[in-house]
């Protein structure tokens, strides 16, 4: 099988209900969904960003991956200290190149093939927040500048509504502007920060201005899907929104030729690593704790099933 092209959209604090509220204010995203299996994505305590995007990188709970305290947002324990397998790891060790960019917990940086340009809580010298740090120089000369770690580091910035969603476009079109060679990675992401925004500012339940936020995110997802083609693509967030807190109904969407459509789905953050290596038909490494996320899947266990009986019946096994 050759290999698809995956694209993964890690939207922060996309919430599950907002997301059914807003329906097709969010023409992008609501388009998408019918096309696609999505739903629910239950996050598990502590909520915070680094501790449930370490679980789902990994597919186990945070006592297991070891991020599971609030020192993340000093790079004291983050994407370089998780203490086990990643998927990236599998994906990597499988042939697989992949690229992330802005997404959220990718801090400080460990090594991926093929590239990775960290997202929040990212700050600090180039070679910190890149690998390899050329990937700059074909970014926009105020690119760090946008970047949500700094953004959160300066207090006036923080507060400035209109500057988060002029700070989603700046990432949007930085991501999008990137050379083909960083674009021709097997799965490429893409982290917005954006949504986590509006709920710590005002919170979801504040309609006019949650969907300026959530508004931008979906110009995201469509704008990006449009400029990379995926033959597969995935969202999910970390968390969901309750008022100006975190909750824990995440969101999840799956979207290519083995995945149902318009089916809702209920299911876990640790689901996901598993399902991915699963579309790819890679084995799932035994330290990973979640299940794959059959219901999702056009064709999925049955087709196993009649291997398993064919092979049985030949005397293999
Ligand atoms: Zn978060």
């Amino acid at each position: 099988m050759d290999k698809p092209k995956m694209l993964w959209l890690g939207i922060d604090c996309l919430d599950y209900n907002a997301v059914k509220k807003f329906n097709t204010n969010l023409p992008n995203l609501w388009a998408l969904m019918q096309k696609s299996t999505w739903g629910r994505l239950e996050s598990k305590k502590p909520l915070y960003t680094a501790s449930c995007w370490s679980s789902i990188f990994t597919s186990t709970q945070p006592e297991t991956h070891g991020v599971t305290w609030a020192k993340w947002k000093e790079g004291e324990v983050g994407f370089d200290s998780i203490k086990v397998i990643t998927m990236f790891d599998v994906l990597n060790r499988n042939g697989y190149t992949c690229g992330l960019f802005n997404m959220p917990a990718t801090f400080p940086i460990r090594d991926i093939n093929k590239w990775i340009v960290a997202g929040f809580p990212a700050v600090g010298e180039k070679e910190e927040i890149a690998k390899p740090v050329d990937i700059l120089n074909d970014l926009p000369s105020d690119f760090i500048s946008y970047t949500p770690g700094h953004m959160l580091t300066n207090r006036e910035m923080t507060e400035d509504f209109d500057l988060w969603v002029k700070s989603e476009t700046k990432m949007r079109n930085a991501f999008i502007g990137l050379p083909y060679k960083y674009k021709s990675v097997d799965l490429i992401a893409y982290g917005s920060t954006v949504v986590d925004r509006c709920t710590h500012l005002k919170g979801v339940n504040h309609k006019t201005f949650a969907l300026k936020f959530y508004r931008a995110a979906d110009t995201s997802i469509g704008q990006i899907i449009e400029a990379i083609k995926p033959d597969y693509t995935f969202i999910t967030s970390d968390h969901g929104a309750d008022g100006v807190c975190h909750s824990l109904n995440g969101f999840i969407l799956l979207n290519g030729a083995r995945f149902k459509e318009n089916n809702e789905i209920d299911t876990k953050q640790i689901n996901f690593a598993p399902t991915v290596l699963e579309l790819l038909g890679l084995n799932i490494p035994s330290t990973m704790e979640g299940q794959i996320i059959w219901e999702a899947f056009k064709s999925p266990a049955i087709d196993k099933e009649k291997i398993k009986q064919q092979l049985k019946a030949l005397g293999y096994i």
